[in-house]
């Protein structure tokens, strides 16, 4: 038995979900006594296939083939299948992000292979492979036994805190049998948004809902985030508004977001906002109404009015940091 990761890269850095992957990964081939070797598509440097092996791989195979910079989805979980099938894996681990949601299913169904998305804990093998998810948007948890031959996991973002070891990984060249008709779709233009913490990876998110009144008021939110270091999203309202840029709204109908710190202002909480969220370590919310629903999903509330509360507590950060 192997365990094979999908270590999936973006403009050739491998992505932290990717090496949050790698490291569970790792931790099922400890756990097992088997190995773990990890699947990177596209062009990387070889810098950061070796990073690779800090987080538990033994093994790093490159498919360097520029078509897979990007791939679809099809073509990604066809070219994972050649790797499973030369590795003789039994457990495939992906990362439970756009990548990992597409290709997942797609590799479980050419494998006929049992999956498990968005996993919370590491399988527990003494009976079994039973992993923990999250079900019902985050308010209960479901043990999944997977019975098939192959297993497939994929792990939930921000779930484990990223351990940097000593390893190292042999990179070994790998070129799977693709024909140009395996291309079906080309990607014309990539329009990325730069300097801002990607929401999914943020460790920590400043959130503002529609209580901040208007787009021209986000500038204090803006000013707490980057004392913090934190990326900024929205509730829907607010970017259904354009008042933020899609890219930012979280919840239900937008990204899943879990990261250390969630501080949420002039949001009130409603089960679809909850949705996206309520898997964050620690929630702060600040509303000027004290029956927020938000207040009962929360960590820490402020009841105040957010044009007060937010510039002293930039302040307070600022002072705190020695800035
Ligand atoms: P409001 O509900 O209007 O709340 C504003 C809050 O700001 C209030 O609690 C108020 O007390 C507070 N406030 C006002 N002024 C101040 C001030 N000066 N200082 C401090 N606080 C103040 N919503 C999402 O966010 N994400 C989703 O993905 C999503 N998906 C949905 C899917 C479906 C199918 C449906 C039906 C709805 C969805 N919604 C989603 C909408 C959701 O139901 C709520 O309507 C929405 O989350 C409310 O946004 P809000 O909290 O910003 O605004």
């Amino acid at each position: 038995m192997s365990v094979l990761i999908f270590a999936d890269q973006f403009q050739g850095k491998i992505k932290k979900t990717a090496f949050e992957a790698v490291q569970y990964g790792a931790r099922i081939a400890q756990q097992t006594g088997s190995s773990a070797t990890a699947l990177v598509l596209g062009e990387v440097a070889a810098e950061e296939l070796a990073e690779l092996g800090q987080y538990g791989a033994v093994k790093v195979l490159h498919a360097a083939d520029a078509r897979l910079n990007d791939p679809e989805a099809a073509v990604a979980a066809k070219v994972a299948a050649e790797a499973v099938a030369k590795e003789n894996a039994t457990v495939i681990v992906f990362a439970h992000n756009f990548t990992g949601k597409a290709v997942a299913p797609m590799l479980s169904a050419r494998l006929k292979a049992g999956l498990v998305a968005g996993a919370v804990s590491l399988p527990d093998t003494a009976n079994g492979f039973v992993v923990k998810k999250n079900v019902f948007s985050g308010k209960a948890f479901a043990h999944v036994n997977i019975t098939s031959e192959k297993k497939i996991v994929s792990v939930l973002p921000n779930s484990f805190p990223l351990e940097a070891g000593s390893g190292t990984a042999t990179v070994e060249a790998f070129s799977p049998a693709l024909s140009d008709g395996d291309f079906r779709i080309r990607t014309l233009k990539v329009e990325t948004v730069s300097g801002e913490v990607p929401l999914t990876e943020a460790e920590i998110i400043v959130s503002g809902g529609r209580g901040m009144k208007g787009p021209e008021n986000w500038g204090i939110l803006e000013d707490l985030a980057h004392a913090l270091g934190a990326a900024t999203a929205a509730s829907r309202p607010v970017s259904d508004a354009g008042w933020r840029p899609h890219h930012e709204h979280v919840g239900q109908t937008g990204f899943t977001v879990r990261p250390n710190l969630y501080i949420a202002v002039g949001i009130s909480g409603a089960i679809q906002h909850l949705a996206g969220v309520n898997g964050s370590k620690v929630i702060v919310v600040i509303n000027k109404d004290p029956e927020a629903p938000f207040f009962k999903a929360a960590d820490y509330g402020i009841v105040g009015d957010a044009f007060d509360v937010v510039p002293k507590l930039t302040e307070a950060v600022k002072k705190y940091k020695g800035n």
